[in-house]
């Protein structure tokens, strides 16, 4: 699939796999996106297409808007004009961003959204469209508010990424430093895997509705730098942290927590992944990779 219509979390191409036929399309361009519907014939449209980044979004206003908002109609539009949104089921990914600096803690199904920044405005917008989607046109269209999911494939521009790999750098000496910005945000970490099989339950339903899911626990950016220099067995992980001010927001959002009651008793889901399960895995992966290129560069080298 082209950029913009389901390239996930990372912006790599997924591994093709033999129940997802492959297609290209950008979610700027209609005419492209009814051009992959009709090729592939899909049951299942899961919309992962974004401009993900919130420090982006403030550089990149428009554009986040156009692909994160407008591509969302512009997909479901594409649906409707293709007749395939008579039969396919539709996912939406909404973001837990779209909470913003919510009135109430944690935040669920019926907390109203307060954006702060263009990436969740877009979201807003598209997660509405989805909504009306499904009330004017009778889609089966789905929306999962899904809180921050990691895995060793985020995207380095993400915080949790960006430390899992410094710090195993760190470890083996190839960098001595990392600089951050806001430590002391909160955030609902869980773990990317689970939450893809939530969006897959929802679509398994016999209505579609909107689900948050979250693991309901928080941990701030300092959590997981102080857990990530445990996995490696550095204690005084402070000498190797710095502050860079060009990293700090406009606006931060402080803390977001989810309460997925609704998903567990409807969809069966829970977390099963800890905190520190979570941060081991990311950090151990970057451990991996860090050794194989070493040995790749001293294989070259002999
Ligand atoms: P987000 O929750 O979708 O915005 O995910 P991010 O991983 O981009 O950011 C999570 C939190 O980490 C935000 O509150 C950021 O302000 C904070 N943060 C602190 N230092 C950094 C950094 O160097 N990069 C990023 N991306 N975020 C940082």
């Amino acid at each position: 699939m082209g950029e913009g219509l389901a390239r996930p979390e990372g912006g790599r191409v997924p591994p093709v796999h033999p129940l997802v036929p492959p297609g290209e399309g950008r979610l700027q361009d209609l005419a492209s996106v009814v051009n992959a519907l009709e090729e592939s014939g899909p049951d299942e449209v899961y919309n992962l297409g974004a401009l993900s980044s919130v420090a982006r979004s403030w550089s990149q206003p428009e554009l986040t808007a156009e692909i994160t908002g407008i591509g969302t109609m512009r997909l479901l539009e594409a649906l409707r004009l293709t007749g395939l949104s008579n039969r396919v089921r539709f996912y939406q990914a909404s973001s837990s961003e779209m909470y913003g600096r919510a009135l109430t803690s944690p935040q669920d199904e019926t907390t109203p959204f307060w954006p702060v920044h263009p990436y969740g405005m877009a979201k807003v917008f598209a997660h509405h469209t989805t909504v009306n989607y499904r009330e004017v046109h009778g889609m089966f269209a789905v929306a999962g508010i899904l809180f921050n999911h990691e895995s060793p494939r985020r995207r380095e521009e993400f915080v949790t990424r960006k430390i899992s790999r410094a710090v195993a750098r760190i470890a083996l000496g190839l960098e001595d430093r990392i600089a951050l910005g806001n430590l002391d945000a909160r955030r609902d970490f869980g773990y990317a895997p689970e939450y893809v099989e939530a969006m897959w339950l929802m679509l398994q339903q016999p209505a579609p509705d909107e689900y948050v899911i979250a693991t309901g626990v928080t941990h701030s950016v300092r959590d997981w730098v102080e857990e990530a220099f445990r996995v490696v067995g550095i204690e005084d992980w402070r000498r190797h942290v710095g502050h860079d001010p060009k990293l700090l927001r406009p606006t931060d959002i402080t803390e977001l927590r989810g309460d997925a009651t609704k998903a567990a008793s409807e969809l069966g889901w829970r977390p099963r992944t800890s905190f520190q399960e979570l941060v081991a895995t990311m950090v151990q992966a970057e451990l991996e990779a860090e050794r194989s290129l070493l040995s790749d560069a001293g294989a070259a080298g002999a």
